[in-house]
């Protein structure tokens, strides 16, 4: 069985083609700057195998229509493709950013779940568009090959109304469906899978805190396999620090800025979600520049460290007050797969409710490997798990499709 992921963004498309039977990863790519004049298309052939060829292009790609015709010709074509046409292709699987409370697994698409995923626009007014953009694409182009949509939401669905309730008043849930929903669903759930297997058990039998450090960041508290809190809220911007988002500020802030600085709504929310976090703190987004900066004695580089670990700790604090007895503590993405420092520093102060790692242990790369990252003693286990969310997307898609 042969499923073509797509995530496509508001101006980009990312694509991944595997092969489920055989367990391998076909071809994979980035159209970029759609709507721009100078589009940019990245294609891998093979990737990750020593056969892998790479495929750069610049051009003008007006629409998504055509980035993903792009996408078809790429993984069709005479040198740059890897199936002689689309019928070898099953299903397309679609992330989803927002599925609301009306999505709480992957779903077959059909006319009555576009207008379901377009409902909830309001909720993710700059990521919805983009996935609806891709579903009807494939439609147009692919007619009879089947779509499934995956929502970064759909995991967090089983959070009891004490974690996902906010104390405001309760008409603006029952009017708006103001309350928290979580990301990064397909990650933690990734995650927590391969939790259970390294764990040796079902994941139903499996109680961890999975941790995603990216660009984004947020975490999930995962009892018996089911996410029973998570960091971010009613959007991505709560919970932790993150590249350019503030993570958890007052409330109050936004009434603050607007008094003393006299900034719109959206101004503030753009502060908040571009220009804050790690960048805000020191300048810098990108965790490997902040290191640099602290290696060459950087003070405002290193606090945005320490804050940034700091909201870490706390959350694992949190969560492993409500889990009673967490079984694993799992790194995950670029942040929490490659950096050390970031995880010794947010175990740090852990030994005492029994987390300690192992620093010898902690400083090996894990490059694409799961590992082991937890002292003898430790009583929860800590461990690095690269996550894949476009292999997790294609596992669902082919179970939805089977
Ligand atoms: P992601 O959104 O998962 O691609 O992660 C992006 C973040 O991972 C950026 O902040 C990068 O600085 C960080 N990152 C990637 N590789 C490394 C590395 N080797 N060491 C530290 N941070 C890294």
């Amino acid at each position: 069985m042969i499923i073509l992921v797509l995530n496509s963004g508001s101006s980009s498309v990312k694509y991944q083609l595997l092969d489920m039977n055989k367990n391998t990863l076909m071809a994979s790519g980035l159209v970029e700057r759609i709507g721009d004049k100078a589009g940019e298309t990245t294609h891998r052939r093979m990737p990750g195998t020593p056969q892998e060829q790479v495929f750069s292009r610049e051009q003008n790609i007006p629409d998504h229509s055509t980035a993903l015709d792009l996408v078809v010709k790429l993984v069709t074509g005479e040198q740059t493709g890897v199936i002689k046409d689309i019928s070898s292709i099953s299903g397309v699987g679609h992330r989803i950013v927002h599925g609301g409370e009306a999505f709480s697994a992957p779903t077959l698409v059909d006319q009555a779940v576009v207008q379901g995923i377009r409902d909830q626009i309001p909720l993710a007014p700059l990521h919805n568009p983009g996935g609806l953009a891709g579903i009807e694409t494939a439609q147009r182009l692919m007619p009879g090959i089947p779509n499934v949509a995956v929502f970064d939401t759909a995991f967090h669905q089983t959070m009891p109304a004490e974690a996902y309730r906010y104390a405001i008043p309760a008409g603006l849930y029952k009017e708006l469906k103001v309350r928290r929903y979580g990301f990064h669903g397909t990650s933690h759930l990734y995650v927590a899978k391969q939790c259970a297997r390294v764990l040796n058990q079902e994941l139903e039998n499996t109680t961890c805190i999975t941790v995603h450090l990216g660009n984004g960041c947020s975490m999930a508290a995962v009892k018996n396999g089911r996410c029973v809190d998570t960091s971010m809220g009613l959007t991505p911007l709560a919970g932790l620090v993150m590249g350019t988002r503030s993570g958890d500020v007052d409330p109050a802030l936004h009434s603050f800025l607007a008094d003393n600085k006299g900034l719109s709504i959206r101004e503030i929310d753009s502060l908040l979600n571009k220009q804050s976090g790690l960048k805000g703190l020191c300048g810098d987004s990108d965790m490997r520049d902040i290191h640099h900066r602290i290696a060459s004695g950087d003070k405002e580089a290193e606090l945005a460290l320490k804050i940034f670990c700091r909201r870490v700790t706390q959350y694992i604090g949190q969560y492993m007050a409500i889990l009673e007895s967490t079984q694993a503590i799992c790194f995950t993405a670029g942040i929490g797969e490659n950096d050390s420092k970031v995880r010794q520093l947010s175990c740090a102060t852990l030994s005492g409710i029994g987390v300690k790692l192992d620093p010898e242990r902690n400083r090996q790369r894990a490059a694409g490997q799961t590992l082991e990252i937890s002292s003898r003693e430790s009583q929860v286990k800590v461990l690095v798990i690269p996550t894949n969310e476009e292999l997790e997307i294609a596992i669902q898609t082919a179970q939805v499709l089977s």
